[in-house]
């Protein structure tokens, strides 16, 4: 057994050193496929910690923006080439931090290099528009400028992915940072830092302090000098920092949960579909914001793709997610493992029914946070199960007549994250383009998987309206000036 006695210990990053918390305290993760083995050790930090990052960050600041986009992009393209040489280090941190199989750990981290490079690249693209004035003697144009000091606040699921797509256009556009990652995954995010300090980043330009979320990911909600928070998350923990961030004037961006609906047309092809709620609702254990979580399917082959949904889930291997061959690895986290558990029990408690998983399954080789993939029947709309985020390897089928109907149902949530329909009708196509609420519109293909380069985010309670990723990122990471020039 590893003990975090033996464990590596990961320390702050502020201004440009490696640093032990004032607490002395630290906060230990473990491996939820295997609970006896401690990853590593993070700084359960402090307040004052947190001052002294977000010092470090606003005087960095003033420099940073000072720098070329071009020069700014360099410092980018460092970290990508030095993250490129530890994808397969850091993909097995990872999975052995939060149970994600290490294909998808690996496909995560290759997409953190991938981010870093589209950003880089950024930093040669335009940041402002020249404006016609009444004036024909003057000249007058917007100019982007950065917004000073972002605090990143960051859940468990990507953590490589977000820390990266939320760090790098902030840095790209001139903006400091202090990175605060869920301690659940915080010394996969340690390692991704490291990478950050090879690259030789001037001191104070990129922060990370670890600790809880009550203390330091509050503290840059109420901090007076972090002048915009970027926030992935839950909905309880992203709107108390919508209102903290706003009660004080700054500017906040939220990522929150989801409740993703699968539209399952009558002239689908069937094979495609099946596939598609499998891949996009079990994958990563379901523990994707954009996880596909309903099905809904029209009812004259309701029970021909039933049955093909239940046979293929009934044989996707679950284990430990570094093992070859695992499918499915466990819930990240005993939190999450007992609310997954919970949900299921109150999905059998409000009558659905149970036609796979549901359970722990056997004879596993180590003691982890593993459950059944799981497929609930007869779900209907007022039930929990159909409401909430479960987050989690939960399927709810639920059956209609007609396209309408469907669409009204997949609405029929208080989230609008993703959607996805699977049919050949051009006119189903476009009625869903049109009606349905959700960010990420998807057509014959799974909710989950974005592109980089194309705007992230959703709507009504999944979001709070600005988008993340590609040039979209801009909009959240600056600010514009008018300028006008009398010759
Ligand atoms: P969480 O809200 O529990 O934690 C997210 C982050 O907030 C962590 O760093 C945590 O330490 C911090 N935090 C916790 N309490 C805080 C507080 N009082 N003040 C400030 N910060 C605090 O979420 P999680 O369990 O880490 O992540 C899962 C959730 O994230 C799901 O709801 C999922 O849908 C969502 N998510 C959304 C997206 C998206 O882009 N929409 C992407 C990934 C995950």
């Amino acid at each position: 057994m590893t003990t975090a006695a033996d464990t590596k210990t990961f320390l702050n990053y502020i201004n440009g050193e490696w640093q032990a918390s004032e607490s002395n305290e630290v906060i230990s993760s473990s491996n939820p496929a295997n609970i006896q083995e401690v990853v590593g050790n993070v700084q359960d930090s402090t307040r004052q910690d947190l001052d002294k990052a977000v010092e470090a960050a606003k005087h960095a600041q003033k420099s940073w923006k000072k720098l070329s986009g071009a020069e700014r992009g360099n410092y980018l393209f460092k970290v990508a080439d030095i993250l490129e040489k530890n994808v397969d280090r850091i993909a097995e941190t990872m999975t052995r931090e939060m149970g994600k199989t290490l294909p998808e750990a690996k496909g995560e981290t290759s997409r953190g290099v991938a981010i870093l490079r589209y950003y880089a690249g950024e930093g040669m693209r335009k940041v402002g528009d020249v404006i016609p004035s009444t004036d024909s003697s003057a000249l007058m144009f917007s100019k982007r400028i950065p917004l000073g000091v972002v605090g990143a606040i960051t859940p468990w699921n990507f953590p490589v992915a977000i820390p990266i797509w939320k760090i790098a256009p902030a840095l790209i556009y001139g903006n400091s940072v202090v990175l605060k990652p869920a301690s659940e995954a915080a010394v996969t995010a340690a390692q991704v830092l490291e990478c950050f300090h090879e690259a030789g980043f001037p001191r104070g330009v990129v922060n990370f302090v670890t600790g809880k979320g009550s203390v330091i990911g509050q503290g840059l909600a109420e901090h007076p000098a972090v002048n915009a928070v970027t926030f992935t998350g839950s909905n309880k923990t992203g709107s108390n920092i919508g209102k903290t961030v706003a009660a004080r004037g700054g500017k906040y961006q939220l990522e929150m949960g989801g409740k993703n609906p699968i539209i399952v047309a009558e002239d689908c092809d069937l094979d495609l579909a099946v596939d598609a709620a499998i891949s996009g609702g079990l994958k990563s254990t379901g523990q994707k914001c954009t996880c596909s979580s309903r099905v809904i399917v029209q009812s004259n082959i309701y029970e021909e793709f039933k049955e093909k949904l239940i046979e293929k889930v009934n044989g996707l291997k679950v284990g430990n997610g570094l093992e070859e061959g695992s499918w499915m690895g466990p819930c990240a986290s005993e939190g999450q493992y007992n609310t997954v558990r919970s949900y299921i029990q109150k999905g059998l408690e409000e009558g659905a029914e149970l036609i796979a998983g549901g359970k722990q399954p056997e004879n596993m080789e180590s003691e982890g946070y593993y459950l059944e993939p799981t497929i609930f029947d007869n779900v209907t709309t007022d039930m929990v199960i159909a409401q909430e985020e479960i987050f989690g390897p939960v399927l709810a089928l639920m059956k209609v007549d007609t396209m309408e109907e469907a669409i009204e149902l997949a609405n029929d949530v208080e989230f609008g994250l993703s959607a996805s329909i699977f049919t050949k009708n051009i006119d189903h196509i476009l009625s869903f383009i049109d009606d349905i609420e959700a960010g990420l519109v998807r057509i014959n293909s799974e909710t989950a998987g974005v592109e980089l380069q194309a705007p992230f985010g959703g709507m009504k309670a999944s979001s709070s309206h600005s988008r993340e990723q590609g040039e979209a990122a801009k909009e959240f990471f600056t600010t514009i000036k008018t300028v006008f020039i009398k010759g």
